[in-house]
């Protein structure tokens, strides 16, 4: 495929953002006590009543409604990666199911952490975990997601798949369409780019 065609698709939390990595620091810093010795690597499942820590769900949520999203990190790499390839990139979020009207908290924090302008209109934030839609219509040849249910879905669909790594992700099983990619993403994402 000629690299200058080829339209990608891109989630933002923790494919590009730490945002686990930076909800879990806040919920550390509210309840220490609590979390002392947890290992957060165990959380092997989505939904935060599936969690199996010391904490309640209210005393989880509530922590991730209080987050304030333009604090998160870019993960290494992710720069890079994408300024090469910015016009073909589209970033795909669920972030509106999460926090309602953020678009111009999520588009600013792109342009910033990026350090290159992104067009308005490569940036969807949607209120749903089911892309399959948007992918289709966008066309897109590649897709890069964490989420389990979203990234099979989307690679049933023929999209080609990078799965990020994480412990709630583990149950996906590999196909011709969807490749893990383990830590550190983006340098391996880079690594493999050209075999894929
Ligand atoms: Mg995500």
């Amino acid at each position: 495929m000629v690299e200058g065609l080829m339209i990608i698709g891109c989630d933002i939390d923790n494919v590009i953002s730490n945002y686990f990595e930076y909800l879990w620091n806040c919920l550390f810093s509210k309840y220490p006590e609590k979390l002392q010795g947890f290992d957060r690597y165990s959380i092997d499942a989505w939904s935060v009543e599936d969690w199996r820590t010391p904490l309640t769900s209210e005393e989880i949520y509530k922590v991730i409604y209080s987050i304030d999203l333009s604090r998160l990190d870019i993960l290494p790499g992710a720069k890079d990666f994408l300024r090469r390839r910015i016009k073909n990139v589209f970033f795909i979020s669920s972030r509106e199911l999460w926090y309602p009207n953020t678009f111009p908290i999520t588009f600013a924090w792109l342009q910033r952490t990026l350090g290159y302008p992104v067009l308005p209109n490569h940036l969807l934030q949607i209120d749903s975990y089911d892309k399959t839609e948007i992918i289709k219509r966008l066309d897109c040849d590649f897709y890069f997601e964490d989420n389990p249910s979203t990234a099979t879905n989307v690679a049933k669909m023929g999209t080609k798949v990078l799965l990020f790594d994480y412990p709630w992700n583990r149950n996906v099983k590999e196909t011709k369409n969807l490749i893990r990619i383990k830590p550190p993403y983006w340098q391996n994402v880079a690594q493999i780019w050209q075999d894929i």
